[in-house]
């Protein structure tokens, strides 16, 4: 069922056997999980159906350097389906060696490997409606599909492995009639939890305070907490519940809200392509487009000693109105239109003076054909289209393209959140980020670049032009990648180094859980979404486990007893 949290009355105690915080990716998937089990579960959400600017204001706070961090309230969603209310949909597993320990990169080696997470990337995939879990060329398509550029062979790098694409899938809208359905899963909307409180002792959350900005105020006692508020929401959480550890729950050793990550993207260089080429995206069997991208290889990656790293065939660089298309002049100046998240990457530091208006209009003009074909794709095949066409493909008339990089960052203690003495309207300190990157990173980057020039020269497929003096430049021209908010809680074998165990508890509290990209322990290439989910199913299968076995004790009864609808 879906209820409204400004129902409850004041001062109750409301009781379940699994509470979960946010209804975002995360929080859903482990709610639908275990709809049907027979355990009460409730689900808080601040957020409701529809957006609302005083809930999303609560996600305000402090960025240490505006350059490279959008501000706090945006690239995420306060409301119930979080920020897949609004994501691109790009689907993409972790490769093996992420979950290594990689000698070369300090903190990295998870508790897990790869193979303890297929099982649950499977049905990942499949909730995030990116089809079967096939992303590789053979496994979506079979050997009969045309190489990515003809002629490619290569050791180094591999064209080998895919992206799926979401529909984009809407969590909240795709998934929430059947929460509403279910017998044992109650949602409460606007249902904003404040503070986890622990017994004295630390080693247990006693319940959890919940406070609507419509004045309700009341608590909930579980036997398992999950927080699955987010990558940023999760720390600031956990560092504001103080009462037990004045630090805040889980930071014995000050270790939540650091080693902050995101990736680092960006547009570069100019590829000049000798062979044919197959641009765009692939449509699998069942109906999903796929994309191939140019990846280091693991063995490259260790050789060099550099972090994973991927890279796309791409249009050029939009603002600039040197391109000469259309579409992209289109783009450009429709960006009053897109959204801050989707827009961004259309202000470019070519200020928009009347010399590059008018050079962008003559670009739309000289190409009236392909821009109206374009709008006509873009209408039928992503504005009316359930299942969206992902991305602006340009086919530029000649075999010209810049790269798309995406790639890992190295967990950096000194890349952190914390708490600022200021609190949002229900009494929360708000959040400050300051996310760095490290030379490692920009290494990554220029290693990988140079990698895919040696081995174009190589195969005599084309020739990689670009400026190594601008590469940190533009990688960085938009800070840290949007809304990719990880290891602010990261997972480990030992409460030295980590926050949560490898069943994604808090190390010393014995029933509260994190679903959530802030448990990454590294970064990888991949966008976070699939791993996101695939750890919130693991998680569900250990809560199963654990209440067949009854463990922890259930927690203890208050004297305003209300229970949530039980199977
Ligand atoms: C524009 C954009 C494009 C993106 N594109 C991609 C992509 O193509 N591929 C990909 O993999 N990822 C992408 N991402 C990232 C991806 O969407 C997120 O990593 C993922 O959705 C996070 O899911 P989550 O459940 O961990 O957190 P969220 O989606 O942030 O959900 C957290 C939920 O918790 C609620 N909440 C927060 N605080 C509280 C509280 N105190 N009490 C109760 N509820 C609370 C929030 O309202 C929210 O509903 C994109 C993100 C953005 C913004």
């Amino acid at each position: 069922m879906i209820d409204d949290a400004n129902r409850v009355e004041s001062g109750q105690t409301l009781h379940a056997d699994v509470c979960i915080v946010g209804a975002g990716a995360a929080g859903i998937s482990l709610a639908l999980q275990l709809a049907g089990t027979g355990r009460s579960v409730l689900l808080l959400e601040s957020g409701s159906l529809a957006p609302d600017p005083a809930t999303q204001a609560l996600y305000e706070g402090e960025v240490a350097d505006e350059r490279l961090h959008s501000p706090l309230h945006r690239y995420r969603q306060r409301r119930f389906g979080g920020s897949t209310t609004i994501w691109g949909g790009r689907c993409a597993p972790f490769d093996p060696i992420d979950f290594e320990a990689r000698e070369y990169l300090p903190g990295s080696g998870w508790p897990l490997g790869y193979a303890d997470l297929v099982p649950y990337y499977e049905r990942a995939s499949e909730l995030c409606e990116a089809g079967e879990f096939a992303y590789t060329v053979d496994a979506a398509f079979g050997p009969a599909v045309p190489p990515l550029i003809e002629g490619f062979h290569s050791d180094r790098v591999t064209t080998h492995t895919l992206e799926r694409f979401s529909c984009p899938t809407d969590f909240g809208r795709r998934y929430g009639h059947r929460l509403r359905a279910s017998a044992n899963v109650r949602v409460l909307l606007e249902a904003n939890c404040t503070e986890l409180r622990t017994t004295e002792d630390g080693s247990h959350v006693a319940s959890l305070a919940v406070r609507t900005l419509g004045g309700t105020r009341f608590s909930v006692v579980a036997t398992h907490v999950v927080l699955a508020a987010g990558g940023l929401e999760v720390p600031r959480l956990l560092l504001a519940s103080r009462r037990s550890h004045p630090g805040g729950i889980g930071n014995r050793r000050g270790l939540v809200g650091r080693y902050y990550m995101s990736h680092i993207a960006g547009t570069t260089g100019t590829l000049t392509l000798d062979r044919p080429v197959s641009h765009g995206y692939l449509v699998s069997p069942d109906g999903v487009y796929c994309r191939r991208r140019f990846a280091l290889t693991p063995r490259t990656q260790r050789q060099l000693g550099i972090g994973n790293f991927i890279a796309r065939l791409h249009h050029p660089r939009i603002t600039d109105p040197r391109h000469q298309t259309g579409i992209l002049s289109f783009l450009y100046l429709a960006k009053p239109f897109i959204s801050y998240e989707y827009g961004k990457r259309l202000h470019g530091e070519e200020a928009l003076s009347v010399a590059s208006w008018l050079r962008h209009v003559r670009n739309v003009v000289a190409d009236p054909f392909h821009t109206a074909a374009f709008l006509a794709h873009w209408t039928r095949r992503r504005i009316l289209a359930e299942r969206k066409f992902p991305s602006i493909i340009v086919r530029p008339r000649r075999p010209c393209f810049s790269l798309d990089f995406h790639s890992e960052q190295e967990p950096n203690p000194d890349s952190r959140v914390t708490l600022t003495d200021e609190l949002d309207p229900l009494g929360v300190p708000r959040l400050r980020a300051d996310w760095r990157y490290t030379r490692w990173d920009i290494e990554t980057i220029e290693k990988g670049l140079r990698v895919l020039a040696e081995e174009f020269e190589r195969t005599g497929t084309g020739r990689l032009d670009y400026d190594p003096a601008t590469l940190e430049r533009d990688s960085l021209r938009y800070g840290a990648y949007g809304g990719h908010h990880l290891g602010t809680a990261r997972m480990g074998t030992s409460p030295a180094d980590s926050v949560v165990d490898r069943d994604c508890r808090v190390h010393d509290v014995d029933n509260l859980f994190i679903a959530s990209p802030a448990v990454f322990r590294t970064s990888s290439q991949a966008n976070p979404a699939l791993t996101i989910v695939a750890l919130s199913l693991r998680l569900a299968e250990h809560l199963k486990a654990l209440a067949a076995s009854g463990r922890p004790a259930a927690a203890t009864a208050a004297s305003e007893e209300v229970l949530v609808h039980r199977a």
